[in-house]
């Protein structure tokens, strides 16, 4: 039933809060959680602090520190049907950094996170299918770091060569282009995973300390797909964009200075933009804001009102991490 739900969105988004257990370091400090997870069936929880209620905040599902990747990606399941329908799919998983995006979105080896459940699907469905359609699954890995856009395929090749920058250009109204990105053809989801993974690897290339930058750019991966219906020729083209976005956290304004103060400044310019984006989409409003950021021009044609969109807010639930958490809840409950 909750997939009928999930199904039922268009031109809208749905919004899910994920939070991450304790970890050990917590645990061994005697950290308290600020999270009350009662509700959570109905996809609600409670902010609290010192054991008091603080604020209630409802979203489309809530996954407590307890839920493993097969329960949250059975939200996500049903939008691989989607894709293969010919709509374009945008999931984003936003918050503070060590709060979980990347293991909801590219996961680990021994617990897959929504990418490569959602390739896997997408396949499986292929399979099922071969008499009756025929698609071309293409993939292509990129990084918007610091209002710029670089290909992580592009650089593969040459390891040590900086990734290459990118352009995004309107080519006809409403279809956006990115001249030169390099889109990887692929028939499996070894092959889709493969390529994935060298995407992701060339990443740490071209800079110094690698999971520092990876908490301040926004790592994209864009499954391209085209449908063909082997007894009327019918065609389809649709998108699905999964992304990492950079950590929402805010940084005391004493302390960020030069490079630093530029990059979050680019953070908070298109994480803004993308709420700013999302909630006019939501209204009726006839002007949508995608010109404000590299991100939402690069997503443009993905997030309009007929993609069906996904948000994953990441949160932790330490009470030191508090302020974050409800900034965070805030954003997403702004979106919604
Ligand atoms: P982010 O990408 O938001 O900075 P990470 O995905 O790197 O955060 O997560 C930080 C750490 O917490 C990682 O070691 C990750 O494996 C772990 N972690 C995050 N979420 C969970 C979870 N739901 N269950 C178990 N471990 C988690
Ligand atoms: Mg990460």
């Amino acid at each position: 039933e909750l997939y009928n739900k999930v199904l039922e969105l268009k031109g809208n988004i749905k919004v899910f809060c994920r939070c991450r257990p304790l970890n050990a370091e917590e645990l061994a400090l005697g950290a308290s959680m600020a999270i009350d997870f009662e509700s959570a069936k109905d996809g609600e929880l409670t902010v609290t602090s010192n054991g008091l209620s603080r604020k209630t905040f409802k979203f489309d599902a809530v996954f407590s520190p307890q839920s493993d990747q097969a329960e949250v990606f059975e939200v996500i399941a049903p939008f691989a049907s989607s894709v293969l329908d010919g709509y374009n799919v945008c999931i984003f998983a936003c918050g503070q950094t060590g709060t979980g995006k990347t293991f909801t979105m590219e996961g680990v080896e021994e617990a897959r996170g929504v990418n490569f459940r959602i390739l896997e699907e997408i396949f499986h469905i292929i399979k099922k299918q071969h008499k009756l359609f025929r698609y071309d699954v293409s993939v292509s890995v990129l990084e918007v770091y610091n209002e710029q856009i670089r290909d992580l395929l592009g650089s593969c090749s040459q390891p040590g060569v900086a990734a290459k920058r990118l352009e995004i250009r309107q080519v006809a109204e409403g279809q956006h282009h990115v001249p030169g990105l390099v889109e990887a053809q692929v028939n499996s989801i070894s092959e889709a995973w493969e390529v994935l993974k060298t995407g992701s690897n060339a990443r740490a290339v071209g800079s110094t300390n690698a999971n520092e930058q990876s908490s301040r750019s926004h790592c994209i991966h864009c499954v391209m797909v085209k449908g063909e219906n082997v007894l009327n020729g019918e065609c389809t083209r649709s998108k699905l964009w999964l992304v990492d976005l950079a950590g929402s956290e805010r940084v005391a304004k004493t302390e960020v200075q030069g490079e630093r103060l530029k990059e979050t400044q680019n953070i908070n310019r298109s994480l803004s933009a993308l709420g700013d984006v999302i909630s006019a989409l939501a209204t009726k409003s006839p002007h949508i804001p995608f010109r404000n950021s590299k991100l939402t021009r690069l997503l443009q044609d993905s997030l309009g009102r007929d993609s069906k969109k996904l948000m994953f807010v990441q949160i932790s639930p330490n009470e030191n991490d508090l302020g974050e958490t409800l900034c965070s809840l805030n954003f997403a409950s702004r979106v919604r």
